[in-house]
C-alpha cells in the first residue's frame, strides 16, 4: 500500500473535522473490490463528494463484532461503570464495534448512549441453577422458576437469554445438566414468544440433546458436540460460538477442581483434548460459527483478532475465521453486512490484506464507528 506505517513517535494524520465528510479508499470486504468509501453523516456513500480528506488506504472490513463477550463483569461479578468503561474501549481499539453481550450482572444500558462506544446486544443477566455457576453472575433460579426468569430477561435485554446449561454439580463430582427438559421446552418457547432468542452455556457431552430438542438458538463453547448433534444443529442453522480463545483455560478448569472433583477434572481434560476434532466437525458439518472472546471473567477485552487467528488454527478458512468476527456475524445479529450504500459508517481500516495474514488485525490503522473516525 502507499499509505505507509507513521513510526510511533510521529503523531497521526489529523482526521476532518467532526462532522465533516470524508473518504477511505481500498479494498472493501467481504466483496474484495477496491473502491472509494465517503462518510458522510455517518453512514456510507460511492457517491463521490468532492473536496473530502482521504483519512485511510488500505483493506476495510465492517466493523468487528464479538458475539460472546461480557462487559461489566469481572471475575468476582459486577463491576463500576468506570470499569465497564474500560472494557468497552479495550473492545472497541480492537475493532469490535458490535458486542452480543452473552450475559451480564451490571447494568451496562448507559453505553447505548455513548456514541464512541461499541453497539450492544444484550442477552441480560445470565441464568444458572442455585450454586451452579460463578459467585454473583447469575440469577439463581429452580426449574419451576425458569420461564418467568426467562420472560424477564427476554424484556431487559436486546433479543437474546442466556442460559447455564451444565456446570459442576457437587453432588455428582462432575458436568450436569442444569436443567429438566420439560423447563427447558417452556422456557425457550416463552422467550420466542416475548421475540428473544436464546443461547446457553455447555462445556459438557449431557445437556446438549435436550436444549437442542427444545429448540434452543445457539450454543457457547459446545466442547461436548458430536456426531447427530452436529447434525442437527447445522440442518436447523443452530449457531456454535465456540470461544477457542477461552477453551485454552480447560487444563486450568481441571486443576482447580483436581483434589475434590477429580471425575470433573478428567473430564474437562477430555473435552479439552478433543477440542480441534470437535470444532472441527462442527464447521464442516456446516453449523453457522461465530467469533467470541468470552472476555470479561476469566479473559481481558480486546482479544478479537487473537480469537480470529485460534479459530484459523482449528481448521476455520481464513475468510470464515473473519466472516465470523464481522459480516456473518453482523448479518446474524441483524446488521448491515457488508458496507453497502446507505450502511452505517461502523468499520475498520487495515494496511494490509488481513486474508492474507490474520496477524494484520491486530494492528488496525483506523477505526471508523457511527461515522467517527476514532482511531
Ligand atoms: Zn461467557
Amino acid at each position: 500500500m502507499s499509505g505507509s506505517v507513521a513510526p510511533m513517535t510521529t503523531p497521526r494524520r489529523a482526521g476532518p473535522k467532526a462532522g465533516s465528510p470524508f473518504r477511505v479508499s481500498g479494498v472493501v470486504l467481504p466483496g474484495g473490490e477496491h473502491k472509494d468509501l465517503y462518510v458522510v453523516d455517518g453512514r456510507v456513500t460511492y457517491q463521490p463528494v468532492p473536496t473530502t480528506d482521504l483519512v485511510a488506504e488500505g483493506w476495510i472490513v465492517p466493523g468487528l463484532v464479538d458475539a460472546h463477550c461480557h462487559i461489566g463483569l469481572d471475575e468476582h461479578g459486577p463491576v463500576s461503570d468506570e470499569i465497564s468503561e474500560e472494557q468497552a474501549l479495550a473492545d472497541r481499539d480492537a475493532g469490535t464495534l458490535l458486542v452480543r453481550d452473552a450475559g451480564s450482572a451490571a447494568d451496562t444500558r448507559w453505553i447505548d448512549g455513548r456514541d464512541d462506544l461499541p453497539r450492544v446486544i444484550r442477552a441480560g443477566r445470565h441464568i444458572a441453577r442455585p450454586k451452579r455457576y460463578i459467585r454473583n453472575y447469575a440469577h439463581e433460579v429452580e426449574p419451576d422458576e425458569l420461564v418467568s426468569c426467562v420472560v424477564q430477561e427476554a424484556q431487559r435485554g436486546d433479543g437474546w437469554v442466556k442460559l447455564v446449561g451444565d456446570w459442576i454439580d457437587r453432588d455428582a463430582a462432575d458436568l450436569m445438566p442444569s436443567w429438566p427438559a420439560d423447563a427447558l421446552r417452556a422456557a425457550i418457547g416463552a422467550a420466542h414468544e416475548h421475540g428473544a432468542r436464546v443461547t446457553a452455556h455447555v462445556f459438557g457431552e449431557e445437556a446438549l440433546p435436550d436444549l437442542l430438542a427444545a429448540g434452543i438458538d445457539c450454543i457457547e463453547h459446545g466442547t461436548g458436540l458430536s456426531g447427530d448433534l452436529i447434525d442437527d444443529m447445522a440442518a436447523r442453522g443452530v449457531a456454535l460460538v465456540p470461544t477457542v480463545r477461552q477453551l485454552e483455560n480447560f487444563p486450568n478448569y481441571a486443576a482447580a477442581g483436581e483434589a475434590r472433583f477429580p471425575a470433573y477434572a478428567a473430564h474437562m481434560r477430555a473435552l479439552f483434548e478433543r477440542r480441534h476434532e470437535t470444532i472441527g466437525a462442527a464447521y464442516d458439518a456446516g453449523v453457522p460459527i461465530y467469533a467470541g472472546t468470552d472476555a470479561g471473567g476469566v479473559l481481558p477485552h480486546g482479544l478479537i483478532a487473537d480469537e480470529v487467528i485460534t479459530m484459523a488454527a482449528y481448521g476455520v478458512s481464513p475468510c470464515d475465521a473473519l466472516g465470523a468476527a464481522s459480516w456473518q456475524a453482523r448479518s446474524w445479529l441483524g446488521r448491515p453486512a457488508s458496507l453497502e450504500e446507505g450502511d452505517e459508517a461502523d468499520f475498520v481500516v487495515y494496511d494490509e490484506d488481513p486474508l492474507t495474514d490474520l496477524n494484520v488485525l491486530s494492528h488496525p490503522s483506523r477505526i471508523v464507528l457511527r461515522g467517527r473516525i476514532l482511531a
